[in-house]
């Protein structure tokens, strides 16, 4: 029964697995979806091998931190489609949306006490590796967690990486033998083992508000203004879900892939992939995305070149498709790594030794401009540029990249200390961005302040030997005029 990697299951409780129970539970809580998701695939092997249906449960709490409407739209949009999706399997989805906080806290071990075990998703950010301790040390069902985060397992090192070349060369030594083995397209498709009949009757007593995913219009009409959740943050019309994934990748790959590495820069031009939320809330997977984007360019590994750390050259596919690739590969993945092995890769503490002393060293140096936290949510400070960012964050759920790095280096600048900017930075990113909340986060607010990258000189005040950007070099660079105008 090893259709996933073993490097990619680990057993969270060491519960014994029990066979003579009603059903397996796939409880899915990071990958959103039922395509090339190797916790999914897993959850299928079990119900095969033990001849028990399979219940998928995907549930969205109110009680998160930043929990608000735009989140809740975007995952309830990807529940309608992973309900349609499971209805022509013999698989049983069940939707919940808790009406009240802590309404549904103990729905999963309800389930699960029904089950022969609960397969689950390996996700090292967020609210997801405190509550999987938790449930560690109390429940007796057996969990299994599996990891469908990227194309490099998490567990295929131990060790952290300081910067991307050391990653990328890691990365490139080690993916062959990770090409090799993608999760399956449609999983559900190969269950044979029948539906179940009917849920126990203490859950639907209990829960009333179970949705069985065979209706799925209970979610189209869910009305979120009850829900006790921030409904100041709006949806923002980008709809969510695996099937409007599809779509945004095929409209990468055929319209923008051509000019990424250049495009991607613009400011005014929408040139990169924009997958990110759907990378971030588990609708897309970076193996389609990859598989893709090979089967397009007609690549295969035989193509590939002897690893040498560097962007261009090693995958031997064009100059765009190998930027975009070390994006996906190389700056998503790291990210990934540094969750799953530094417990504390959202504390201050976690930078670079060189980072803390050099912004300790001019901890204290003159501010021209200090804003508050208030002050940058509402957009007001001196410079148009990084308003107008600051506005396409509250009003889009985004920025774009290369103003997303001027916008997080005018806070640093702009904050009274280096660990009020981190606050900052954490805060505006994770409760607007649709991406938020990621190990990609970390990955650029960190960044922002020194993490995988080097001392640059002059030594400057307040940055020290940290890279500095100014809004005047990216107006001489990009043109900025219209985005200004967009977002005033
Ligand atoms: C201060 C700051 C905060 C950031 N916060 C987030 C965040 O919350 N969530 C998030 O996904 N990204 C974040 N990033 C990284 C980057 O801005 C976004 O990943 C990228 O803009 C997403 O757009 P895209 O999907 O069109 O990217 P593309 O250019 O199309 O890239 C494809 C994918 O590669 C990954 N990627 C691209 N650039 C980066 C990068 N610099 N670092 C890590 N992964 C990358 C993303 O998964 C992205 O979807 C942040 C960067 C900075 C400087």
């Amino acid at each position: 029964m090893q259709s996933v990697p073993p490097v990619r299951v680990r057993s969270l409780n060491h519960q014994t697995v029990r066979p003579g129970s009603d059903f397996v539970l796939y409880w899915m809580t990071a990958f959103r979806r039922t395509r090339f998701n190797f916790g999914l695939q897993r959850a299928v092997d079990w119900s095969e091998e033990l001849g028990k249906p399979l219940v998928i449960l995907e549930a969205v709490r109110t009680n998160y931190r930043w929990a608000c409407d735009r989140f809740h739209r975007f995952i309830v949009d990807g529940m309608i489609d992973n309900a349609k999706a499971v209805s022509k399997t013999n698989a049983t989805y069940l939707a919940y949306v808790e009406q009240a906080s802590g309404e549904g806290s103990d729905l999963v071990r309800t389930l699960g006490q029904n089950s022969c075990l609960i397969v689950s998703d390996d996700y090292p950010c967020f609210f997801h590796p405190a509550m999987y301790e938790r449930i560690a040390r109390k429940w007796v069902t057996a969990i299994e967690l599996v990891d469908s985060n990227g194309l490099m397992p998490m567990r295929a090192t131990d060790r952290t990486f300081t910067v991307a070349h050391s990653y990328r060369r890691f990365m490139q030594k080690e993916i062959p033998s990770h090409l090799t083995e993608f999760p399956e397209e449609e999983p559900l498709k190969r269950l044979k083992v029948k539906k179940l009949k009917s849920l126990p009757s203490k859950v639907l007593e209990t829960w009333p508000t179970l949705c069985d995913g065979s209706d799925s219009t209970k979610l189209s009409k869910l009305d979120m203004s009850t829900l006790p959740i921030d409904h100041s943050v709006k949806p923002t019309g980008e709809r969510g879900g695996e099937v409007e994934a599809g779509k945004v990748l095929e409209r990468f790959l055929t319209k923008r892939l051509g000019d990424y590495s250049e495009a991607r820069n613009e400011p005014e031009q929408a040139g990169s992939s924009w997958l990110s939320p759907y990378l971030h809330f588990g609708a897309m997977s970076a193996h389609e995305i990859f598989q893709k984007l090979t089967d397009k360019i007609g690549w295969d590994s035989s193509r590939l070149s002897k690893p040498n750390g560097k962007m261009n050259g090693y995958w031997n596919m064009g100059e765009n498709v190998e930027a975009f690739v070390d994006q996906l590969l190389t700056w998503r993945e790291i990210g990934f790594n540094m969750c799953s092995h530094e417990k504390n890769f959202d504390r201050y503490e976690s930078l670079p030794g060189w980072a803390q002393t050099t912004l300790e060293e001019h901890a204290k140096d003159p501010r021209e401009f200090v804003y508050t936290q208030e002050q940058f949510e509402q957009a007001e400070t001196h410079d148009e540029l990084w308003n107008a960012a600051q506005r396409q964050l509250v009003r889009e759920g985004r920025i774009h990249n290369y103003l997303r790095m001027l916008w997080g280096k005018k806070i640093l600048h702009w904050t009274a200390s280096p660990q009020e900017a981190l606050k900052v930075m954490i805060h505006l990113n994770n409760k607007y961005a649709l991406d938020g909340r990621d190990p990609n986060s970390y990955s650029g607010i960190f960044w922002v302040l020194g993490r995988y990258d080097r001392a640059w000189g002059p030594e400057r005040p307040i940055y020290g030997k940290i890279r500095y950007m100014t809004s005047d070099s990216t107006r001489s660079k990009f043109h900025v005029k219209q985005y200004i105008k967009n977002y005033s």
